[in-house]
């Protein structure tokens, strides 16, 4: 099972503490929203598995963190100011202003029933090119039109790995194939944000650019496409809800030759079966577009110096061929707040007590869950149970995150937990007090098991690997 709708999550989140429509006592602000005190630890643990398994578990991969705010030439070279953009359309009717390949995604603001578009009294205006890149100004004598002082926010953390390119091989004395990996804000000014966190102006990125020979390129790419496609599973998201799309030719990015999509169910609910996916990440084969178009001499085909400003040359030196070349550089690229969206739907389930009570249980991978151990009193009015409880959880957190908690009764307490995903509870009660022993109480079975306090850190570290 999994949730029925993003909706389903979005009150969760709410109630629970995951995410929070942003700036809402001023009214909110169009699709930000804030991730509260659970949704801030299950993103980290969510990049701390990315960075692990890429940085950490490899010998290849190394990582950065580059600025938000790059010189304007990066964007330039890049190709962003002349193409990243999207196409919308005004509508004449309501006075709505929609993305054209998106028009499924939004509700006719006049007839909420049809999507925009479909309604008869839709009257667009010719579709145009709108660029999404934020726009900034930089220094305190800067003005609003002084073209000198334009910067941008980053629409993606790419290209400060490919203006690095020549710092971390330098300094780290790999050779090809090797990858940088980075993580952080990016910022697009979507024309229709939505979908609570899926589509927001404001995101963060999970990027890896695996520089290859051009002759590996094609293999290496579908390595990474089936270890992504793998990765999302050891996450815990079900293949059955996972599915790759391989992107047609009109659909591909200029500087691309292949892109293969891992698309999530987000939208369960969409009679069409073919409108139920979208996008969680993009993995293409990018070229040598990118670093031959920031270095000092690239040539193009026809041999034409294409970038004056450019103080570096980030061709690549094969020691073994006495070679000089662009590297090729395959990019798997996801979204942090996607992936944390696709996991909370596929955790999503629901189940029935014994009195006929249906109870959400957040089946989280341990890894994953905001909090492992909830450590709870049988009788918070017997200052001793509380002094013991209050000693495990502390004695508990250096090794995992723990907490303790006497705001309600044992049924009620149990349930905050399951919704949350916490994997176990640890119950303190008279007999504690007499065997020094505890309840552990399991999130999916809801089966209980007596054990020791001294072996109770071993018992459910054991346990929270699996
Ligand atoms: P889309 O087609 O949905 O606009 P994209 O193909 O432009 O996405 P990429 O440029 O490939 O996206 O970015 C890589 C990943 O970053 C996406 O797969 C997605 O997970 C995430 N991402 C991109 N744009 C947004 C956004 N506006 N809000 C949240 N996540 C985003």
């Amino acid at each position: 099972m999994s949730a029925p709708n993003i909706e389903t999550i979005v009150s969760l989140s709410k109630r629970r503490g995951f995410v929070f429509p942003s700036s809402d006592i001023y009214g909110g602000l169009g699709s930000s929203w804030d991730y509260g005190q659970l949704g801030v630890e299950l993103a980290n643990n969510i990049k701390s598995a990315w960075w692990r398994w890429l940085v950490y578990e490899r010998d290849d991969i190394e990582g950065l963190d580059s600025s938000i705010i790059q010189n304007r030439l990066v964007w330039k070279y890049s190709g962003h100011e002349d193409t990243f953009s999207d196409p919308l359309v005004d509508c004449r009717s309501c006075h709505g202003r929609f993305r054209t390949d998106k028009l499924q995604d939004v509700q006719c603001p006049n007839h909420p029933s049809v999507h925009a578009g479909e309604s008869r009294e839709c009257d667009f205006t010719e579709p145009r090119q709108f660029n999404l890149m934020f726009k900034t100004t930089i220094g305190a004598a800067a003005v609003e039109d002084d073209e000198s002082a334009l910067a941008y926010l980053r629409p993606e953390t790419a290209q400060g790995i490919f203006i690095n390119f020549n710092n971390v091989l330098n300094t780290s004395r790999k050779k090809l194939p090797f990858g940088i990996a980075q993580i952080g804000k990016s910022f697009r000014n979507e024309v229709t944000p939505g979908n609570f966190i899926f589509r927001t102006r404001e995101f963060e990125q999970m990027e890896m650019e695996y520089f290859v020979r051009p002759e590996d390129a094609a293999e290496i790419h579908q390595f990474w496409i089936d270890a992504f496609y793998e990765w999302f599973q050891t996450l815990g998201i079900s293949a059955e809800n996972l599915k790759l799309y391989e992107q047609t030719r009109e659909e591909l990015a200029h500087y691309a030759i292949r892109t293969v999509d891992i698309l999530y169910r987000y939208f369960p609910e969409r009679a069409d079966q073919e409108k139920q996916w979208d996008e969680l990440m993009g993995i293409a084969n990018r070229t040598d577009f990118d670093l031959k178009t920031h270095s000092k001499k690239p040539e193009d085909r026809e041999g034409k110096r294409l970038n004056p400003d450019s103080t570096d040359d980030l061709s690549y030196f094969d020691e073994q061929t006495k070679q000089r070349f662009y590297p090729f550089v395959i990019e798997p690229a996801a979204g942090v707040n996607r992936t944390l969206l696709a996991i909370l739907m596929d955790a999503y389930t629901e189940k029935t007590n014994d009195k006929g009570e249906t109870r959400v249980i957040l089946k989280l991978k341990p890894e994953l869950a905001p909090i492992k151990v909830a450590v709870l009193p049988l009788a918070k009015n017997k200052p001793e149970i509380v002094a013991m409880a209050k000693q495990i959880k502390k004695d508990l957190q250096p090794s995992m995150r723990a907490v303790y908690d006497d705001t309600g009764g044992i049924g009620k307490l149990y349930a905050r937990q399951d919704e949350i995903g916490t994997p176990f509870c640890v119950t303190v009660d008279h007999e504690s007090l007499e065997d020094n022993a505890v309840t552990v109480r399991d999130r999916d079975t809801w089966e209980q098991e007596r054990v020791s306090v001294e072996q109770l850190k071993d018992y459910l570290l054991k346990r929270l690997q699996n």
